[in-house]
C-alpha cells in the first residue's frame, strides 16, 4: 500500500484538562488518525481554526498519545504505573476514534504485562469496566487475564460486576470442555497466545492486520 505523505504545514491548538494546558499539534497526521480531530478541524465545524478543547482529558495522557501518534513510542513508566498509564492511553485513543493507535496500544499492553510480569490490577479493572461498549476489547482483555492467568485469590476484593463478568466467561469456556476439548486444552493458554487481531478493533478506515488465512494458526479467543 502506498504510504500517505504528510505536509505538517498546518497546526492546531488543543486545550487539554480543566486547566486548559495548550498543545500545538501538526494537523494532517492527527486528522488522518483520529475521527474526532477530523471532524473538529473540518470546515463545517471549525472554519475559523478555533482551539479544540479536551477538558475531560488528562494533559499527561494526551502528551503520551501524541508521542504514540508522531513517534510510535510510549512514555516510560515505573512498574506500578505502566499498565494503568497504558489503559488511560487506550481509552483516550478510543474516545478520539483512533483505532490504529488503540490497536497499537493494546499490543503494547500485552507485551508490557509479560515484560513486567504483572496483570492489570484494581485501577485497571475499574477503568475497563467503565469503558464502553460492554464488549469493548479493554474489558475482554482484562477479563481474560483473570480467566487464564490469575489465581483465585486475586479476585477477592474485585467488584461484584467484574467477578460476575469473569464467571460468565468460565461458564462459556466450560461448554468448550464439554464438547471435545479437555480442561487443560481450554485453560492452558495466556492472553499473549491470542490471535493477532483478537483484541483489536477494525473498520473500513483501519483494516485487519492480517488476512484470515494468514492467521489460521492464531487461536480465536472468546469474543462473547
Ligand atoms: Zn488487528
Amino acid at each position: 500500500m502506498k504510504r500517505k505523505r504528510f505536509q505538517f504545514e498546518e497546526s492546531i491548538e488543543v486545550l487539554v484538562g480543566s486547566d486548559e494546558v495548550k498543545f500545538t499539534v501538526p494537523e494532517d497526521l492527527i486528522c488522518d488518525r483520529s475521527r474526532f480531530f477530523k471532524s473538529a478541524c473540518s470546515e463545517a465545524w471549525n472554519a475559523n481554526k478555533q482551539p479544540i478543547k479536551l477538558t475531560d482529558a488528562d494533559p499527561q495522557t494526551f502528551s503520551d498519545y501524541l508521542q504514540c501518534v508522531y513517534q510510535s513510542t510510549y512514555s516510560e513508566h515505573d512498574k506500578d504505573t505502566a499498565l494503568p498509564s497504558l489503559f488511560q492511553l487506550y481509552i483516550l485513543a478510543d474516545q478520539l476514534g483512533d483505532l490504529v493507535s488503540a490497536n497499537q496500544i493494546m499490543d503494547e499492553m500485552i507485551t508490557c504485562s509479560d515484560r513486567i510480569s504483572q496483570i492489570p490490577g484494581d485501577e485497571c479493572i475499574d477503568m475497563a469496566m467503565e469503558s464502553i461498549p460492554s464488549n469493548s476489547p479493554l474489558r475482554r482483555l482484562t477479563r481474560d487475564y483473570y480467566v487464564f492467568e490469575a489465581d483465585a485469590e486475586k479476585l477477592e476484593g474485585c467488584s461484584e460486576e467484574f467477578v460476575l463478568f469473569v464467571a460468565q466467561s468460565f461458564f462459556h469456556l466450560k461448554k468448550n470442555v464439554d464438547k471435545d476439548r479437555t480442561v487443560g486444552e481450554v485453560f492452558s493458554r495466556c492472553v499473549s497466545d491470542a490471535g493477532r487481531c483478537d483484541y483489536h478493533q477494525h473498520d473500513a478506515g483501519c483494516p485487519p492486520c492480517v488476512t484470515p488465512d494468514a492467521d489460521s494458526d492464531g487461536e480465536k479467543s472468546d469474543q462473547s
